[in-house]
């Protein structure tokens, strides 16, 4: 099979490069061209195909002149019928009188002037299945310069002449048991169906090969991480608990079985790589600074990884607070900020000078963002990497930062991530790794009213801000976009950070921050914010990684139903976090009318878990973590919703992946995938 070397050129556009990808490059949907009828019973606005001779076929001008129109007269034995092109004059060369032609389309609406208008067209050969037209032809997502049908043809070529591409990988007993589709049988009918329930059972088959081999690639990753070695680092643990006692509150049942977990992974000369999940302000700050703790005192570093400046410093002053007393140094090392706690907490100091104390291993925490996994930094003894909110990060980034011990030796990694991972989820996007969850946040801590609020309640909310503004609390208000936009309603940022400051609160202070804002503006937003001199902060979802402002009570979220459950109840946890009543108001935007008896679960719930299950159910994974997951590939047919298939896929793992070897075909197509992907 040869391809013309532009239409190779097109293709890699698309990431096609091989056969292969051809073949796994499925389609989004399907025209349903299936219903095949004689010309005399094709009724107007019908979506039909209808099989014929051109009698007559010819172009000419629109009464405008605008358009060329190719005009057909075609029939069959049961009459004949008009047919319209436009804009297609090649057809006449094309398609000439006399010949068979299979035409697929919709029906001009006019009983009086029955047209076959636009249709798909290819001629009939004997002995071809048709491809095009007369069954349900598949529609892919393509590039310029590229046609639906020159794709077709691409892919049936590709399932004509690949056999070692699609020589079975599953293993025979899985497939009997299961009662699955081959997979050359599933590859055809997920491109070219025979009708819709085989093109199911095609899905189901592919999805669970998609499941499946996540399963395996999770195992033999951590089988490799067994393999590496890391510092093991004993647990001091009189002075542990004397650090923990000497805190200003006593750690949750949660916290204190996470840092018992951590703190015996530490001890283990294999590299931990454990996910610490906990809702915000459940307290995983406090339980990462424990295990760093550890670490230095077994005169070992810890780094730091938050997504974003304000987080960093954030972190930062929490830890060297926390270590000041205890001869702990730490570092910030951002982009922008470079500190070090062994000199005045606010003095800058050289940059140079850091990276060497740093690499000297005379710095025990380093704090930062991505600036870390800069090749400059390196460390003497990085035992322990912990990545913050680790779903915002790319795999690439986690390698990296595992890569810093000239030494050689695997940190022991820590993720953690605020948004709640229903178990099921878990297990299938994490395989194995270990998890820890925070169930419950720190005692006394009040529930934050939350409330719907319908369009003509808008001018009492405004009255309930001023009053709480007045008796001095501040106030966030999300946005979901940041400038205006087409979507019909929803508000944006700029906008709404426009009209509270010159027509609702005038006499307030009002700040802005966006992702479009230079890291300087952010900043100073930001500490704006945090020192009370701005009372209301507009914001796109930027703050929804972890901002402590505990003197905010109110949290308003306008087109509150374009969020899922799980991320508006991350926008709430802002609230609530100090001593005051706080309040959650979800604005519906203007054109959202049925969308909004799903916040309903937000009103009654305050457990994130169980909101991310409930998200889950309705909106799919996407929504819960984001466009781009950490090393997860993008899964094409597979629902990680479906925890069926994929406890079933689980199951299988188990019993195959210690045999593996046995089963060539499966390796092959195994590492296959984990080129594309890294799994850790
Ligand atoms: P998150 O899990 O969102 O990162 P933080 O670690 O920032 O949460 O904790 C939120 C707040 O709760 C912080 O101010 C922290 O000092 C406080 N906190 C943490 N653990 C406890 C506890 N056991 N009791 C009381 N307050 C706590
Ligand atoms: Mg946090």
């Amino acid at each position: 099979m040869t391809l013309g070397k532009t239409l190779e050129k097109r293709l890699k556009k698309l990431g096609i490069h091989t056969r292969r990808d051809i073949l796994f490059y499925f389609p989004f949907r399907f025209d349903d061209f299936s219903r095949v009828t004689l010309m005399k019973d094709a009724g107007p606005g019908a979506v039909i195909t209808v099989r014929g001779a051109i009698e007559l076929i010819k172009n000419r001008r629109s009464r405008n002149r605008r358009m060329i129109l190719t005009e057909a007269l075609v029939s069959d034995e049961s009459g004949s019928m008009k047919v319209i092109w436009f804009n297609q004059p090649f057809l006449t060369k094309n398609l000439k009188n006399g010949e068979r032609v299979s035409l697929s389309g919709k029906m001009s609406d006019h009983a009086f002037d029955l047209t076959l208008i636009n249709p798909a067209y290819e001629k009939i050969r004997a002995g071809d299945t048709p491809t095009h037209t007369a069954r349900l032809v598949p529609v892919y997502r393509l590039t310029e310069g590229l046609t639906q049908k020159q794709f077709r043809t691409v892919v049936k070529a590709a399932l004509d002449s690949s056999s070692q591409e699609l020589a079975e990988w599953l293993p025979v007993d899985l497939i009997r048991v299961e009662n699955l589709l081959d997979l050359k049988t599933s590859i055809e009918e997920i491109h070219f169906p025979q009708d819709s329930s085989r093109w199911e059972r095609a899905r189901e088959r592919l999805a669970f090969d998609e499941l499946f081999v996540l399963q395996l690639a999770f195992r033999t990753a951590r089988k490799n991480l067994e393999q590496l070695q890391s510092f093991s680092c004993a647990f001091p643990k009189d002075e542990t608990q004397d650090f923990i006692a000497a805190l200003p509150f006593r750690l949750t049942a949660g916290q204190r079985i996470a840092v018992w977990k951590i703190v015996q992974d530490l001890a283990r000369p294999r590299p931990m790589n454990r996910l610490l999940d906990g809702d915000v302000g459940s307290g995983k700050t406090i339980v990462s600074a424990i295990a760093t703790f550890v670490c230095a005192r077994g005169g070992l570093q810890s780094a730091y990884m938050a997504p974003t400046e304000i987080l960093a410093r954030q972190t930062y002053e929490a830890f060297v607070k926390l270590f000041e007393q205890y001869g702990v140094g730490c570092a910030l090392l951002t982009g922008k900020q470079i500190y070090d706690s062994r000199f005045t907490i606010h003095e800058t100091i050289p940059k140079k000078q850091v990276l060497s104390a740093i690499r000297e291993g005379e710095i025990a925490i380093v704090i930062g963002t991505h600036a870390l996994v800069q090749p400059s930094v390196k460390f003497s003894k990085l035992a322990l990497a912990i990545v913050d909110e680790q779903h915002r990060f790319g795999v690439n980034q986690r390698k990296a930062l595992r890569e810093k011990n000239e030494s050689g030796e695997m940190p022991h990694l820590l993720s953690m991530t605020a948004t709640p991972i229903p178990r099921s989820l878990a297990l299938a996007l994490y395989g194995d790794l270990d998890v820890s969850v925070l169930p419950e946040g720190p005692k006394g801590r009040k529930k934050v009213v939350t409330k719907i609020v319908p369009p003509n309640y808008r001018e009492w909310t405004t009255q309930f801000i001023r009053k709480e503004i007045q008796k001095g609390r501040q106030a966030f208000v999300i946005c979901p976009l940041i400038e205006v936009s087409d979507v019909l309603g929803v508000r944006s940022t700029t906008q709404e950070f426009e009209r509270l400051k010159t027509q609702v609160f005038p006499d307030l202070k009002i700040g802005m921050l966006h992702g479009k804002m230079k890291g300087k503006e952010k900043e100073e937003a930001m500490n704006s914010f945090t020192s009370g001199a701005i009372d209301i902060l507009v914001s796109t979802s930027v703050i929804e990684v972890g901002i402590d402002v505990p003197n905010t009570t109110v949290m308003l979220i306008e087109g509150a139903e374009r969020f899922g459950l799980a991320q508006l109840h991350q926008f709430r946890g802002r609230v609530g976090r100090g001593e005051h009543q706080s309040y959650c108001f979800l604005f519906p935007s203007e054109s959202a009318s049925e969308n909004t008896v799903r916040l309903e679960a937000l009103v009654n719930c305050s457990d994130g878990f169980k909101l991310a299950e409930e998200d889950l159910k309705h909106r799919g994974s996407g929504d819960l973590l984001g466009e781009r997951q950490s090393g997860i590939p993008a899964l094409k047919l597979a629902s990680l919703s479906d925890v069926h298939a994929i406890q079933k896929a689980r199951e299988w793992a188990e019993k195959i992946f210690p045999r593996l070897e046995h089963y060539p075909a499966l390796q092959n197509h195994l590492a296959e995938v984990e080129r594309d992907v890294h799994l850790e």
